[in-house]
């Protein structure tokens, strides 16, 4: 039987990986489920999943969690140092499905005790993939990619040697407004952000598919996590969303992963890693599947792309100042206070003026990052009142 614990349990990734484990119950021993608001949500999920304990980010929510799990046995606990402690306790597997860099540190102590992380906070390695790869191997764990196309990469490289690559392609469904003109962008509603046209996802990443931004994020995690130079690594908008990466080898060949739009792939394939299992997701019909279209990313509409391999050249800590202004940038949106393209603006402008505090020369340390995320997101702040 294996343990497990989920981290983000209420979240989009959360609720597919539980409903993985609640198709096998006899094979898994559900440890700690985390939550950051929705109370309902976790404490219905523990008792079903049996799980040992709930904990909730939000600390005024404990006595909801309290009386919600009373009588079923569950332990109930809330704030950032429960969270740290649920993400330590004995597992075998850890889901890192928070949103945010909130999910960095919880990542981190799962690491420290030897878990083997399953991560699709992409932020983690955005904003600090060097400390995080270095605990996974100081530990002598694994961490393995939900991400689906850094998944689907994973998948291509199973028996390969880096040394053989030549380049990685990432695909990108291009978002809700793949197709949108500059001037309509402008005007572009918090509704209409939120609806993506082939992936059920969080709103926040969902938003951050129509600025691109996830997929800025995305080719920085690429970096980070296959150490491969970014000028190896290409990205091109596939609207079908069937491919999900292309690793190409150094004789020509291009191993392409090919899969429905559904998590539970990659969420399936880490939690039964190193084997395969069969998994409830619908199997692409190739004879109905049309036609497969590729096109360049237009990063005259989407500077996020760009911003991203500025990102990567600069270093040091532009990833934590990159990942903290886009969450407040992205907040910012949400909250109607700015525009959907002045996110990008943000973000740029906040990296502009944290070159003198050196950045690119700081180390990737915990402390570093935190402060250098703090500091981002006053600037980002300040920012957006100024563009009012
Ligand atoms: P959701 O917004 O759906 O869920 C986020 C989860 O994080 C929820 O459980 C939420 O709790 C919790 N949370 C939010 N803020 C905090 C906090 N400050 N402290 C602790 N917990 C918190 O996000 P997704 O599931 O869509 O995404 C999760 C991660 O996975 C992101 O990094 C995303 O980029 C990545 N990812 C997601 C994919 C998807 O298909 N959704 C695909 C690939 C990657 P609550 O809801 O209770 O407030």
């Amino acid at each position: 039987m294996k343990t497990v614990s989920i981290l983000g349990a209420t979240g989009s990734i959360g609720q597919n990986t539980i409903d993985l484990i609640a198709r096998a119950p006899q094979a898994y021993r559900v440890v700690a489920l985390t939550g950051g608001r929705n109370v309902a949500q976790l404490a219905s999920d523990a008792r079903r999943l049996r799980a040992e304990v709930a904990v909730i980010a939000d600390e005024d929510a404990l006595d909801d969690l309290r009386a919600l799990l009373d009588g079923s046995g569950i332990e109930a606990a809330a704030g950032r140092h429960a969270l740290l402690e649920a993400a330590a306790r004995p597992a075998d597997w850890v889901m890192s499905g928070i949103v945010g860099s909130a999910g960095l540190e919880p990542g981190l102590q799962a690491l420290r005790h030897g878990r083997t992380l399953a991560l699709a906070n992409k932020e983690s390695l955005v904003c600090a993939g060097p400390l995080l790869l270095a605990e996974a191997q100081r530990h002598g764990t694994t961490v393995l990619p939900v991400d689906s196309e850094h998944s689907a990469i994973f998948q291509a490289l199973v028996g390969e040697d880096m040394a053989a690559v030549e380049r990685i392609v990432i695909t990108a469904s291009g978002g809700a407004f793949r197709d949108w003109p500059l001037d309509k962008l402008k005007k572009a509603t918090l509704a209409e952000a939120s609806s993506h046209p082939n992936w059920a996802m969080g709103q926040r990443i969902t938003i951050d598919s129509a600025s691109l931004f996830n997929k800025a994020m995305e080719v920085i995690e690429t970096k980070e996590f296959f150490g491969i130079s970014p000028d190896r690594i290409e990205v091109v908008i596939h609207p079908e969303s069937l491919i999900h990466a292309l690793v190409g080898f150094h004789d020509g060949a291009l191993m392409a992963h090919v899969g429905a739009p559904d998590m539970r792939h990659a969420i399936g394939y880490a939690l039964n890693w190193p084997d395969r299992r069969a998994l409830p997701v619908e199997r692409v019909d190739l004879l109905r599947t049309g036609t497969l279209s590729f096109r360049d990313p237009d990063e005259t509409r989407h500077p996020a792309l760009r911003l991203a391999r500025e990102v990567m050249q600069a270093g040091g800590l532009n990833g934590a100042a990159f990942t903290a202004a886009k969450e407040q940038a992205l907040d910012g949106f949400i909250a109607g206070e700015i525009g959907f393209l002045a996110m990008a603006e943000v973000v740029e402008e906040v990296l502009t003026r944290m070159v003198p505090e050196g950045i690119a020369a700081m180390d990737t340390t915990l402390d570093a990052v935190l402060g250098v995320d703090d500091r981002a997101r006053q600037i980002a702040r300040d920012v957006a009142a100024e563009m009012r």
